[in-house]
Formats: structure tokens, C-alpha cells, sequence
């Protein structure tokens, strides 16, 4: 078992990726430390040629030269998994950042390494297992409550078989590496067991049998609710050029999606954007539990200015922190904020290990690495009957917003959803700016069927609605050569229902106190609303008259939405609005 660590010294530099001589046993993925005169710098093995070893480093190469030594440490890239993750702010290689940032908005000075959990910090354990029951890894050992979450104690996942509980500790008030286990595996030798463990971060790793989605995702967003729907346990992308509002509306997923636990990748586009993240969300309110966010929150950041492995690393390290949890029966949601940085990366080390590029030089293997980072995603029937979720939402940020490249692509084939935000509709500050004429999911017709008991053919007027998108586009574009006049009144009334839509329903404004969170309750009496304008024929005189009625229309439907939900005024103008309907439609 045991193995003697091997060593080794730098031949070449180029960049982050050294080749090292190395004498000893080292595998694929392992973590060596890089001997700078007192400094150490993290690095991973990324690929063996014979003697000679090629490593990515973690941090900044400045001052390694050949010869500066290396020794490997027989791990692979880890996470500590343990109570006291939520809240916290980490970069890639789960250095703590929360105190240096709150204090300076710098970051660690490199080659410092801290731990992840707090090892002081006591936790009321409760054992939930006896003396003589026999586990297997992930099942229960005991609990502490981490906040409002049961944060279960499992057999580690590095520990395979089975394990007969010998003692436990009793119930009390422990530091996390307290032993709270003892058990024996099926060759009689002993384990104790504490309260953290450590997975490796670049596999998928779980317990229990993947099923298929069953709920609906809540995000308070109606463009997505209603239109582009999400399922807890899928998975989303929303792609778009710098600028139109893709962490604009991480943020809002992150604060208002009816999930448990939220894990927050920031690989910045732009340096100031990950500060702002850590300024921000400490003081954000939780609007389901009134609690501060952080509680049910774990933020992993890295800025641009910081080497582009550490980036993949907190895509890795993410997607580990939320699987832990979702282990628990849990209900997380993995935001990754960009995954163009991350394919960017990829693409710098393929082009110095010199491996035949790919479409516009990223990695051939581009594509697999994407969809095998969202596959994580899912929902989990846990050994105790129990599920739990992984829902994977990314955005994309391709050059010029050009959505055919590679990453972009490569994100499409996998997702079941795709939220594509367009320059266009950012321009026009119609907001959130997911362009309804290229966006898509593929849960529109479960959620149909789950939302058709809150209203009765909520899937067909989904359809309606992208129908009437369409044609209403459509009917725009000609209108704008041949005139107003040059279309027929109820061609033109199509152009204003698709109009309505987009201005009173699909826009939403993430800076008002109301309107910003529209939860699906909220969502089905305005869509019923929409719905009956869908399908009632209008009638009018003329074409003035047509626009005049819908321009009202719409504004009246809009203020509704500042108003707090289910106030007497927001009663009082629905009822207004309902009756204004019923006076102009036919019915048809
Ligand atoms: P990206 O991440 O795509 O580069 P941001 O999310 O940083 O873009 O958004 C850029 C700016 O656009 C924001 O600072 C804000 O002013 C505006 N914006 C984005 N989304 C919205 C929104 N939903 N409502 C109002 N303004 C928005
Ligand atoms: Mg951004």
C-alpha cells in the first residue's frame, strides 16, 4: 500500500508546463509540489513519456529554472470535504479566500496553502448508526447540522467494501478530525473514521442510482420558467457576447433558485468581476429563508490574472463540493461563470504540449471534457431511499458572441437547455436578454405536464407562445419595408401579441424590488392572462387603433408586475386588465 514518494528535477520550463526527469512510481493526475527555496508551488502530472514527466502548475513559474526540485506526493488534485464548506470562498485549490478578501480583495500570495475547513471550529455530532451495523461508503455515520442543512457524516468514498461498526463516538461537540467511528472491513484490520474526507476532483463520484428528472426547477425568471424551462438534476448553458448580461443572471439563479445549496464558480472575464462577487454576495438576503445567502452558498473564484490551470481546477472542485452534497439528498445547483476561460485553458496547455489541434485550436478532446464536466449533473436515488440533485447551468462567452464555435457547440450538444443571450436585445435593453427567437429546452413538454395542474394547457400555450414569437418577428421584419399599411390588421395584431409577450411577460427587470423575483406561483395567473391574448381574435377598425389598444394593454400588464403580488391593487388592476380583454376579443 504504501508507496515512497517519487522525485524528480525540472529539465524545461515553457510557461506553467515543465518536463521534469523523475525517478519513482507517479501516475496520471498526481499532485507534485514544485521546491522553489522555500516557496512550494502546487502542480498536477498531465502526462508520463518514460522518465520524463510534463507538469501544469497551479501558480506562477517565476524563478523555476532546470534543476529547481520536485517532489510527488502520490495524491491526485483533491477536495476536503467536511461541515463548514457553506459560506465559504475558495479558489481553485480551495485556498480559503473569504478574510483576505473581505479585507483587501487581493488574493494569496503564491505557494501558500491553507486548509480548506476550519480544524478549531466544534460541530454537535449526533451518531445515527450502532456498534454492529455494517456500512458502505457514503452511507450514514451520524450528522451535524451545518446551519438549517443536515450535513451527513458518511463512511468515506475512499474506503470501498464493507464496514462493521466496532465504536461510536457518543453524541457531543467534536472538532471535525475527531474520531467519531471505529469499524472493521472484511479483512479484520481497523479504520477510524472523522468527520472530513477527501475526494478527487476531476472524476464524477457518488453512491446510488441516477434517475430521471422529475421537478422543476423554480428560478423566478419567466423567460426561463415559462419559456425555457429548467429541471432540477438537468442542465442549462447560456451563451452570449461580453456584455449582454450572462452573470447578470447567474447572479439572479444563484440567489433565487428554489434549490438547496448553491456553488458559485467565478472564473472572471474580467478581474473586477470576481471582486465584485466576493464584495457582494456576504451581504446578499436569502429570499426564500430571510437568511444571509452565504448560508446555503459556496463561492470558488479565480480571476483572469491568475494562471489559466487554477481555472480548471475550480471547474473540477465545484462540480466535487456539489456532488458531496447531493449525497447528503440535497438539492444543488453548479453555476459556472465562464466556461469559455476554462476551454481557454485547455487550449493553452494542448498548444505547449504540442498536441494536434483541433477546430480553431482547441483540443480535440474539447468536446468530451464538456460533456463530461455537465454529466455530473442529475438527480440521485441514494442508498436510503433519499434523492438528491445536480443541476449544471454555464455560461459561454464566444468571441464577437459568434455562437458557432467550438465551445459554444460543444456545450449545445449536451445541455437540455440553452438560454442564448443576444447583443441585439441587449442593445434594445430588453432584459434579461435570452434572445426567445434561438433559445431552447428540452424539459418544456415535462414541465408542461407538471405545471398543467396550476393551469390547464400550460404546455400548449408554451407552444402557442414561441409560435406566436415567430410569426410576430416575422410580420415585424416586413412591416419595416412595406409599412403598417402594407400588412393585413390581423397580421398586425400577431406583431403585437408577440410584442406583448416579450415587453410584459419575457422582459423582467432584475433592479426592481418586485419584478426581480417572479416565482411560478406568481408566473401562472399573469400567464393565464397572456394565455387568453393568445388565443382571443381581436377585432379592430384600423391600424391605429390596434396599436393603441395593445400599447396599453402592455403597459397596464407591466406596472402589474411592480406591484407586490397579491396586494389589492395588484387584484384591482388584474381584474381591470382581464375585463379590458374580454370587452375587445371575440372569443374564438
Ligand atoms: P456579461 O457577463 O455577459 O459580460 P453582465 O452580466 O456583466 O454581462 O452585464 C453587463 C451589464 O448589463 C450589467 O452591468 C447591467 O448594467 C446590464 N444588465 C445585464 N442584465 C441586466 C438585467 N437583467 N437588467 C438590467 N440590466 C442588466
Ligand atoms: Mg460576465
Amino acid at each position: 500500500m504504501t508507496k515512497t514518494t517519487a522525485t524528480g528535477k525540472v529539465t524545461r520550463a515553457f510557461g506553467n508546463l515543465l518536463h521534469v526527469a523523475f525517478e519513482g512510481d507517479i501516475r496520471q493526475g498526481e499532485v507534485a509540489m514544485i521546491d522553489l527555496e522555500g516557496i512550494s508551488l502546487k502542480a498536477e502530472v498531465i502526462e508520463i513519456v518514460g522518465d520524463e514527466v510534463k507538469l501544469q502548475v497551479f501558480e506562477d513559474t517565476r524563478g523555476v529554472k532546470n534543476g529547481t526540485y520536485v517532489e510527488f506526493s502520490t495524491l491526485l488534485l483533491e477536495a476536503e470535504l467536511g461541515p463548514g464548506l457553506l459560506t465559504s470562498i475558495f479558489d481553485g485549490l480551495q485556498n480559503p479566500l473569504e478574510n483576505i478578501a473581505n479585507a483587501t480583495g487581493l488574493f494569496l500570495t503564491r505557494g501558500t496553502y491553507l486548509p480548506a475547513l476550519d480544524y478549531k471550529r466544534h460541530w454537535d455530532y449526533t451518531p445515527d448508526a450502532k456498534v454492529g451495523d455494517e456500512l458502505r461508503r457514503g452511507e450514514t455515520l451520524g450528522h451535524t447540522m451545518e446551519g438549517r442543512f443536515k450535513h451527513l457524516i458518511m463512511v468515506p468514498f475512499s474506503h470501498m467494501g464493507k464496514y462493521k461498526i466496532t465504536w461510536m463516538a457518543k453524541a457531543g461537540s467534536y472538532p471535525i478530525d475527531t474520531v467519531i467511528a471505529k469499524a472493521v472491513d472484511q479483512n479484520g484490520q481497523e479504520h477510524g473514521f472523522t468527520m472530513v474526507q477527501k475526494w478527487p476532483v476531476k472524476q464524477a463520484l457518488q453512491e446510488g442510482e441516477k434517475t430521471r428528472v422529475e421537478e422543476v426547477l423554480d428560478t423566478g425568471l419567466r423567460s426561463l420558467d415559462t419559456q425555457f424551462p429548467i429541471m432540477k438534476g438537468g442542465t442549462f448553458c447560456s451563451p452570449g457576447p461580453f456584455g449582454a448580461g450572462k452573470t447578470v443572471l447567474q447572479h439572479h439563479l444563484s440567489k433565487y433558485s428554489s434549490v438547496d445549496i448553491v456553488i458559485v464558480v467565478a472564473c472572471g472575464e474580467r478581474a473586477g468581476e470576481v471582486v465584485e462577487v466576493l464584495r457582494t454576495f456576504p451581504h446578499l438576503t436569502d429570499p426564500h429563508t430571510n437568511e444571509p445567502l452565504m448560508t446555503r452558498t459556496v463561492i470558488i473564484c479565480n480571476t483572469s490574472s491568475m494562471p489559466v490551470s487554477a481555472r480548471e481546477a475550480s471547474i473540477y472542485m465545484g462540480a466535487t463540493i456539489a456532488e458531496y452534497y447531493r449525497q447528503m439528498g440535497l438539492n444543488i445547483l453548479l453555476l459556472a461563470d465562464s466556461t469559455s476561460r476554462w476551454a481557454q485553458a485547455m487550449r493553452e496547455m494542448s498548444g505547449r504540449l504540442e498536441e494536434i489541434p483541433g477546430e480553431e485550436a482547441f483540443p480535440a478532446y474539447l468536446g468530451s471534457r464538456i460533456a463530461s464536466f455537465y454529466e455530473r449533473s442529475g438527480v440521485l436515488k441514494l442508498p436510503n431511499g433519499k434523492t438528491g440533485s445536480l443541476t449544471i447551468g454555464g455560461t459561454v462567452s464566444p468571441a464577437g458572441g459568434n455562437f458557432e464555435e467550438p465551445v459554444t457547440q460543444s456545450t449545445l450538444a449536451v445541455v437540455g437547455a440553452f438560454h442564448g443571450l443576444s447583443r441585439a436585445r441587449s442593445d434594445a435593453r430588453r432584459y434579461p436578454a435570452i434572445d426567445p427567437l434561438i433559445s431552447w429546452s428540452k424539459y418544456v413538454e415535462m414541465v408542461g405536464e407538471k405545471l398543467d395542474e396550476k393551469l390547464k394547457g400550460w404546455g400548449h400555450l408554451v407552444k402557442l407562445g414561441e409560435k406566436i414569437l415567430i410569426e410576430g418577428d416575422d410580420i415585424g421584419k416586413r412591416m419595416e419595408v412595406v409599412g403598417e399599411e402594407g400588412i393585413s390588421i390581423s397580421d398586425m395584431v400577431i406583431h403585437l401579441k408577440a410584442e406583448l409577450y416579450d415587453f410584459a411577460y419575457l422582459q423582467q427587470n432584475a433592479f426592481d424590488k418586485e419584478d426581480a423575483y417572479c416565482p411560478i406561483d406568481r408566473q401562472v395567473p399573469l400567464f393565464k392572462l397572456i394565455g387568453t391574448i393568445f388565443e382571443r381574435d381581436f377585432k379592430f377598425e384600423d391600424h391605429d387603433s390596434a396599436r393603441s389598444y395593445f400599447l396599453e394593454l402592455q403597459n397596464e400588464i407591466k406596472n402589474m408586475n411592480f406591484m407586490p403580488f397579491g396586494s389589492e391593487q395588484y387584484h384591482t388592476a388584474y381584474n381591470r386588465i382581464e375585463k379590458k380583454i374580454h370587452k375587445q376579443a371575440s372569443s374564438s
